[in-house]
């Protein structure tokens, strides 16, 4: 087999969605599973439309999730000059024409064509006029009158076209830049693209692209055309159904491998298995298991898997993934040990970073401020002694550790003949505000002496000011 070599041409005008992350993804664990090569490229060509900031936007998602390329990125703006080497051989060969038709008299024509109950296409007019470069003038392909293109496509099977059907499409504006069937041709030609793997929205400009390969007498490549992405209620997804820019899911606390292992999953499946490496991902990416069908977006299955990557992840590396998010809310002087410690006590608690970041407050707060509905229901009265017990008993310990507060609240509890669960919310509402937290003891570990002191002799206060 000749070398896999796929691509990602994403065009910059706007940054990169789920839609476009799955297609980069695709190509990436194609090409890695073959040992081959992935090529990223900028269809840059919509000048009016391509910006520096979109294409900084790809690039640092492409980053984000991991997807590095072993060539590029090449930029169609810088490849100009072998686009014309390439229209030249189709003006050459007469399978492309200039065409000076203006857009008011197509519009006529087209219109004309309707009425008379014929088909609204490019009626050749330009075709063997024999023109030559010109203002105001584009180039066009011929496409032959007759005959049947296939497409052999990996995933969908063949799909037969009829050439009568099809346009002379436009290969070269007035303003000398390509058209995106005729670019993409070039580019996949130049690049030595084996496998062409991108959303089957592009279904309908592939006999086009095939025709142009046919006329510069060149192999075709592997074409491959992956469902859509729909939202919920089946419609393409778009922003109706949340989020979809893959930064927008970094964000929001999500990590790059969830948010890998979610998008693998729409539309590629491996068995029953859910969770993937990202090494069992290149080991058993392939072709034939991608659907048929399209695949449907489900933002509480991409939760479902940022929690569990949250949770196997070690502490010490979420610690500068969260960082920015502590910063965010002004709660970032703490050393990384400090912080691997206190992300212990929430990794099994929390769905994303965010969450993460806004519960870890309890370790941030100078004061903690009670909630006033569990303050009332749990700093009473009853609890003054237990507190002031506590209070004098962990001032005491010279060894603070989870173990050690355990034997010092169940040495407490059997001398009041109290029952553990009597004490454990009163104390949770005076160590974090309110009644949900980790383990009172992982937390109190974390929190460490002083704050811990600190904490209830505020809450004896309250209890006492009742
Ligand atoms: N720039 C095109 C897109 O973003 C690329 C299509 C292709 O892969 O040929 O859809």
């Amino acid at each position: 087999m000749e070398p896999v070599i796929t691509r990602f041409p994403p065009s910059p005008t706007g940054s990169l969605h789920i839609g476009g992350a799955r297609t980069a993804l695709f190509n990436w664990l194609f090409a890695r599973h073959h040992g081959g090569r992935f090529i990223l490229r900028i269809e840059d060509t919509d000048v009016a439309r391509s910006t520096e900031a979109s294409i900084k936007a790809i690039l640092d998602a492409m980053e984000w999730l991991e997807l590095d390329w072993d060539e590029g990125p090449y930029y169609q703006t810088a490849r100009l000059d072998i686009y014309r080497e390439y229209l030249r051989k189709l003006l050459d060969s007469g399978h492309a024409y200039f065409c000076d038709c203006t857009p008011e008299e197509l519009e006529k024509r087209r219109k004309e064509a309707m009425a008379a109950g014929r088909k609204p296409k490019y009626d050749g007019r330009c075709r063997d006029r024999g023109l030559g470069r010109g203002p105001h003038r584009v180039v066009r392909f011929r496409v032959p009158d007759s005959g049947t293109t296939v497409l052999n496509d990996l995933i969908k099977g063949p799909i037969f076209f009829e050439n009568a059907e099809l346009d002379d499409l436009v290969i070269e504006r007035s303003d000398g830049i390509p058209t995106y069937n005729f670019a993409v041709v070039v580019d996949d030609v130049t690049m030595n693209i084996s496998h062409v793997i991108r959303g089957d929205d592009h279904v309908n400009n592939t006999p086009r692209q095939i025709l142009i390969y046919q006329a510069l007498g060149i192999r075709l490549p592997f074409f491959a055309h992956v469902p859509m992405i729909l939202g919920e209620d089946r419609t393409r997804l778009s922003k109706r159904h949340g989020a979809t820019s893959v930064m927008a899911y970094k964000e929001m606390g999500y990590l790059p491998e969830a948010l890998i292992n979610y998008l693998v999953r729409l539309g590629w499946s491996h068995g029953d298995q859910e969770i993937f490496s990202r090494s069992e991902l290149v080991e058993y990416f392939r072709l034939e298991d991608v659907g048929k069908s399209p695949g449907v977006f489900n933002p509480e299955k991409l939760l479902w898997l940022n929690a569990h990557y949250i949770k196997e992840r070690s502490a010490e590396s979420l610690v500068p993934v969260l960082r920015p998010f502590l910063d965010q809310r002004g709660c970032s002087a703490k050393s990384d040990g400090y912080l691997a410690e206190a992300i212990r006590t929430f990794q099994p608690r929390v769905h994303t970073l965010v969450e993460m970041a806004d519960a870890m407050r309890v370790y941030f707060v100078e004061k903690v401020e009670l909630d006033p509905a569990a303050a009332g229901k749990f700093l009473t009265e009853a609890m003054e002694e237990p507190f002031e017990r506590l209070i004098s008993a962990i001032e005491q310990m010279e060894d603070f550790r989870q173990e050690s507060l355990e034997s010092v609240f169940q040495q407490i509890l059997n001398d009041m003949g109290l029952k553990f669960g009597k004490i454990a919310q009163p104390v949770r509402v005076a160590l974090t505000g309110g009644t949900v937290s980790p383990g009172l003891f992982e937390m109190m570990g974390v929190m460490g002496k002083e704050a811990v002191l600190d904490r209830l002799k505020r809450g004896l206060e309250y209890i006492r000011s009742r």
